[in-house]
């Protein structure tokens, strides 16, 4: 075996970077502070229902994506089969209003038009900007870390036919976009889903659009633990091993070079190298006693732009949905009345039916779960209050029971489970920092812009995962950890290789 290699974290980012560097030859172990693989790609069983945290889409589920062949790498592809919804989101209005945001744009141009018919041309012009990004695919072969001039030229190849798109939408937000309509119903299709978060690029939307119409973005049948299991035995074959149950407290450095790391029991490993796959402040402000840090990465933390913490509020049903169109985030609800919900004031409601997936529940029943962005900062403060906090639990699941009765009427009745999870539920399981479910916001560096992997002054150590890849999702950290391993083979002087199974 060659050189040792240990991991922290057993996400995506971390089980990634261990199957690569399996394959490369490295010995490597991860040790991950839960019982399970995963991280955040997670489900959890309840009364025989299965929850699920995380996978609503797979972006690279389908051959015209390059992430296609990681996923085949890490075993997902040959192990996993995807649904390729139809429909995006359906968003509900008043007067029995909605318009779905379907996969097939011809259709979704139609019904738009028969809800806004005087808006057809900025219509005509959305769509027409959904199709162009039709078959928009970057290469993601090689880390960009090591991309050199030809790689680059390579890039701004594949750029060059959508720099007038890029153009008339890179810097368009959703607001903005939402503002041009003059269907108030169309503006309120746009702006209510994202509440606070409407100075997010209208290119957000319209990517995952055009992924489904491409069906390139697919639900992984069985739900996000299923996927990480299969990336832990692909590790696992490769000869990796994880530590379960190892929380990791502090990085052992010797004249500035990470030399190992020193558990929660005590213990202590050594290793060639280090890669933290776990949450970034952690690492940075407590397993290295933020001693490896320069104005920049200080200034992330200062001043952070975070993917905000969710509410997961989900029930067991004994009812099927199958009048409901299966669809990827579900309905978004308008509320009779605003809800106040830790603080802040909701007019509307994300509702997802996991009906597409009966691996979830029961024969006949279903699961639906509400997720719903949330503030940090009062559950933080419940959470010092055992009983205070689960009273607070008790009574949101029952307001929202209220809000399901009201589309689905009859269903408290069929309500045989509830489960409500916080963003405390999310710290204390993965250690993300406030609960962030992505890390970063996508665009808090500004388009195209990258975090480094290396912390100023430390030698053999890397990060990878979402706390270095703003935006986060399962195409953004999986190919962290390949690239992490690539940089090492190339400081090695080794060719990277990769294998699928
Ligand atoms: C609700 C939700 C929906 C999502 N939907 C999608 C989707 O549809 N598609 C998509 O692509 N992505 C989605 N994502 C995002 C995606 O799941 C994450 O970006 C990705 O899984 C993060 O992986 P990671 O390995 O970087 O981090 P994590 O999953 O956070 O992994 C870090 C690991 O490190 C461990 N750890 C932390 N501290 C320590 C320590 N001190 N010692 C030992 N171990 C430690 C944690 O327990 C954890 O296992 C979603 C996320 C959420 C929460």
């Amino acid at each position: 075996m060659g050189k040792s290699i240990i991991i922290i974290g057993a996400g995506i980012a971390g089980l990634s970077a261990g199957c690569y560097g399996q394959m490369n030859a490295y010995d490597t172990q991860i040790f991950e502070m839960d019982t399970r693989p995963g991280g955040v790609c997670t489900s959890w069983k309840r009364q025989g229902y299965t929850i699920d945290g995380c996978m609503h889409w797979l972006v690279g589920s389908g051959p015209a994506s390059s992430f296609y062949g990681i996923w085949e790498e890490l075993g997902i592809i040959k192990n996993h089969t995807f649904i390729e919804h139809g429909e995006y989101l359906s968003v509900e209005g008043a007067n029995g209003k909605s318009l779905a945001l379907y996969a097939d744009l011809d259709k979704l141009e139609r019904s738009m038009k028969e809800l806004a018919p005087e808006d057809n041309a900025l219509i005509e012009d959305w769509v027409k900007g959904l199709k162009k990004l039709i078959g928009f695919d970057m290469p993601v072969d090689k880390a960009p870390e090591l991309m050199g001039i030809f790689d680059k030229l390579k890039m701004l190849f594949k750029i060059l036919p959508y720099l007038g798109f890029m153009r008339k939408w890179g810097k368009v937000t959703i607001r903005q976009f939402a503002d041009r309509f003059k269907s108030a119903f169309m503006r309120e299709v746009f702006l209510g889903p994202v509440g606070d978060m409407d100075d997010f690029p209208i290119l957000a939307l319209m990517m995952p659009v055009a992924w489904m119409s491409q069906k390139t973005a697919g639900y992984p049948l069985g739900g996000s633990l299923k996927m990480s299991k299969t990336v832990e035995k692909r590790y696992l074959d490769l000869g990796g091993k994880v530590n379960y149950k190892s929380r990791i407290e502090k990085i052992l450095v010797e004249n500035d070079k990470a030399v190992g790391i020193k558990l929660a029991d005590g213990s202590e490993h050594r290793a060639d190298t280090i890669i933290s796959a776990a949450d970034g402040r952690t690492t940075i402000f407590d397993m290295l006693e933020g001693k490896y840090i320069n104005d920049k990465i200080r200034g992330y933390y200062d001043n952070p732009s975070l993917y905000p913490p969710l509410l997961h509020v989900a029930y067991g049903v004994n009812r099927t949905f199958d009048d409901v169109p299966q669809s990827v985030s579900g309905f978004n609800l308008l509320l009779d009345e605003p809800m106040t919900i830790a603080g802040k004031e909701h007019t509307r409601l994300p509702l997802h039916i996991y009906n597409f997936d009966p691996s979830l529940a029961p024969e006949g029943k279903t699961v639906l779960k509400f997720m719903i962005n949330t503030e940090y900062e009062p559950w933080e403060e419940l959470y010092k209050d055992t009983e205070a906090y689960k009273a607070e639990k008790d009574k949101l699941a029952g307001e929202l029971l209220t809000v399901l009765e009201k589309r689905f009427p009859g269903i408290t009745e069929q309500v045989e489970m509830t489960d409500v999870a916080t963003p405390m539920t999310w710290v204390r399981y993965t250690g993300n920092w406030r609960g962030s479910y992505e890390g970063w916001m996508m665009m808090s560096l500004g388009f195209g812009k990258r975090m480094e992997k290396t912390l100023p002054g430390l030698d053999g150590f890397y990060m990878v995962g979402q706390w270095v890849e703003p935006g986060g999702g399962i195409p953004g950290v999986a190919p962290s950890g390949r690239n992490a391993i690539q940089i090492i083979c190339k400081k090695d002087k080794k060719k990277f290789t990769a294998t699928k199974p």
